[in-house]
């Protein structure tokens, strides 16, 4: 089943509900709402609050009227009986409205009664009665799809039998009692009752933790049981390859690489995650790692979570080993046909070393021909439903995955305990703190000096702006406004470029290749750049409307400065919550700042979560519903053990983190 074949989704449908990263139908409908908009009717009277959004029905009494204030302003306005009181009643803007009041109509109306004026002022129209309350789903959506339609799309979809996936085992469905799973992804998009919603909400938690529990103790287990292929490599031949290296690696570094090599030697399966801070240098323990796997006559791939962050990876690594004869393909989604033909043939004739891409690389068609290594990195990142496994005749290769862990160290070894861990610690030396200062949007003038000082200086700087995304809240930020704003306030002196997820790859290879070298001297971006890129140059990030983001996600984006010894700046603009935004002006330590953000974050009230975006969990929330993962990991366990022969369903979501069986 796929999406083109549910009701209403078209063409059209299909290219926007990607961009929300909607592909098949299971991703459709547990698109789940980020909020609830809870309509609970009540009669107007003489004591209704005004400062109070309220919800009245009432009958329509008068032939609306629509009045021109002015250009793109118009106001609709018409008399109506409520609970006994005859209102005036006035809505700004949707008069396409007109055509469905007439005379005598039942509506719903949502707004602010002001008493004096004996007037109801409308946000909204619903063109029948309420007479119970009622729970709305609302979603991130994007423009062009709007959300009673993606709402549609969802319940079309679900009534079909192939959609819905159940992955709590029977027996564990038992003990809890849980909603069936039908039941409960309905509840999540069109609540009943805020009771039936919290039950919903409590099973699709416990199975998103089950799942990734599951995934953990698998490759855990599997480790044990399955033998992988000790390689060899010539000692000097790596010692020759270290010494070539531009700097000395630090002592977690140089530990974290032990580690790793001494997996990869060994009969054991590697299944090992390096953990460390943004700028700590994992990357180069992953290249020697990899060297020493082609040494041995293996190859290797490095998935990177974006086509930016891979191609730099290229670059870097390329760089790195190509007097040493190694060969490094970087294979995207911006190449063309031939080039990429070209490169999946080399790939099974062995003539490449070494493969970086995006998690394109798992598809049917890359087929490698002696894989031995396989990287995730920024492995956080990766979706928990990432489908499909690495194409591999007969080895079976080492795993590594690398991260930045941006969750508190008690949630990371509750998680990860099961697997081999490198810890990096501390940066590289001669790093300065990054000085970071939260300002008013009413003190950008100084931040524009600053700016302008950097640029004279001959260095680079970062705006950041929240994506499309998170637009439909309230005016915010966005990259083209902010394009504008710095294009005049620099009296377009200053190369200037925007960078954006919507963008097609190779135009954004192309512009960040032109901050790469320098000509493009300010790069506004959205959270695209977050994780992992790295332009020395740059000395100075600006993000906008921080309130937005999570401290470990700004943590992350400010990492994006300070890559080497140059004093760096970041300007957190906001004119809300100076408290949380705080913690980032006194602390340049990952671990801290991510527990603190837990502290901080408001508890994960169900009408009103922030959107953190710092984990890939869906629904679930490590801090507020941590005794759930608690259950999970441990029924994980027991479920697997309790099997031998696992179900079709299992396999296929265990295979994509095991990349290869
Ligand atoms: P992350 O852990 O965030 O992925 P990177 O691997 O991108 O960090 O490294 C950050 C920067 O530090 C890179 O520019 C890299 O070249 C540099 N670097 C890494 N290790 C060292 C080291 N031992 N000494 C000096 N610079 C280093
Ligand atoms: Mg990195």
């Amino acid at each position: 089943m796929e999406l083109q074949d549910i009701k209403g989704i078209g063409t059209k449908s299909i290219e926007r509900l990607n961009k929300l990263n909607i592909f098949t139908v299971e991703d459709l409908i547990t698109y789940y709402p980020y909020r609830y908009n809870v309509y609970n009717p009540l009669a107007l009277n003489e004591n209704v609050d005004e400062q109070e959004t309220i919800v009245i029905n009432a009958t329509i009494e008068s032939t609306p009227r629509i009045f021109y204030i002015r250009r793109n302003f118009k106001r609709l306005s018409f008399k109506a009986l409520a609970n006994n009181l005859l209102i005036n009643v006035v809505l700004f803007n949707r008069t396409f409205l007109y055509k469905n009041l007439d005379i005598g109509k039942e509506v719903c109306l949502v707004g602010k009664y002001d008493k004096k004026k004996n007037t109801f002022v409308a946000v909204e129209i619903k063109l029948n009665w309420l007479t119970e309350t009622k729970i709305e789903a609302v979603y991130h959506t994007i423009k062009g799809l709007k959300n009673t339609q993606l709402h549609q799309f969802i319940m079309n979809a679900l009534p079909l039998k192939e959609t819905v996936c159940d992955y709590i085992p029977t027996f564990l469905q038992e003990k809890y009692h849980f909603l069936d799973k039908r039941t409960s992804i309905l509840e999540m998009h069109q609540p009943h009752s805020k009771n039936t919603l919290k039950q919903a909400r409590l099973r699709s938690i416990y199975e998103e933790f089950f799942i990734f529990m599951l995934k953990i103790n698998y490759l855990k287990n599997r480790n044990e049981k399955i033998k992988g292929v000790a390689k060899n490599y010539e000692e000097e031949k790596l010692e020759q390859f270290l010494s070539s290296l531009p700097f000395e690696l630090t002592p977690d570094q140089a530990t974290a690489v032990q580690d790793c090599l001494k997996d990869l030697k060994s009969e054991k399966r590697m299944n090992r995650l390096i953990e460390g801070d943004v700028g700590s240098g994992k990357t180069i323990v992953a290249t020697i790692t990899m060297v020493a796997n082609t040494f041995s006559g293996y190859q290797s791939a490095l998935m990177a979570p974006t086509e930016i962050l891979a191609k730099q990876h290229y670059e870097t690594i390329n760089n790195l080993v190509k007097d040493f004869g190694i060969r490094v393909s970087l294979l995207t989604g911006s190449l063309k046909k031939k080039e990429h033909k070209e490169i999946l043939e080399k790939l099974r004739n062995g003539e490449i070393d070494i493969l970086i891409g995006t998690h394109a690389l798992i598809s049917e068609e890359v087929a490698f021909k002696n894989l031995g290594l396989v990287i995730t990195d920024e492995q956080h990142r990766f979706g928990v439903n990432q489908r499909g496994n690495l194409q591999n005749k007969g080895i079976l290769p080492d795993t590594i995955y690398m991260s930045a862990t941006p969750i508190p160290r008690t949630y990371a070894l509750t998680i990860y305990q099961d697997m081999d861990t490198s810890l990096i610690k501390t940066k590289p030396s001669g790093r300065k703190e990054i000085k970071t200062y939260v300002k008013k949007e009413s003190e950008l003038k100084g931040v524009l000096e600053h700016i302008l000082k950097e640029i004279k200086m001959g260095h680079q700087i970062y705006v950041v702006a929240p994506s499309i995304l998170e637009q439909e809240e309230r005016n915010l930020h966005d990259v083209n406004n902010l394009k504008e704003s710095f294009d005049t306030a620099f009296q377009h002196k200053v190369k200037i470029e925007v960078l954006h997820g919507k963008i097609k790859s190779k135009e954004k290879e192309e512009i960040m290749d032109r901050f790469q070298s320098g000509e493009t001297k300010i790069l506004i971006a959205t959270t695209v750049i977050e994780v992992g890129v790295d332009v020395k140059n740059a000395t100075t990030i600006v993000i906008f409307n921080a309130e937005m983001f999570g401290l470990a996600t700004l943590h992350q984006l400010r990492g994006r400065v300070g890559r080497n010894d140059l004093e760096s700046t970041c300007f957190l603009i906001s004119d809300y919550d100076k408290e949380r935004l705080k913690v980032l002006e006194e602390s340049n330590d990952g671990f801290y700042i991510s527990e603190q953000d837990f502290l901080m974050r408001r508890e994960g009230d169900l009408f009103g979560t922030r959107q953190s975006g710092d984990m890939v969990f869906k629904i679930a929330d490590l801090k507020h519903d941590f005794k759930i993962l608690l259950y999970a990991k441990e029924d994980s366990k027991i479920f697997l053990k309790s099997t031998t022969n696992l179900e079709e369903k299992y396999q296929t979501i265990l295979k994509s983190v095991s990349h290869i069986d």
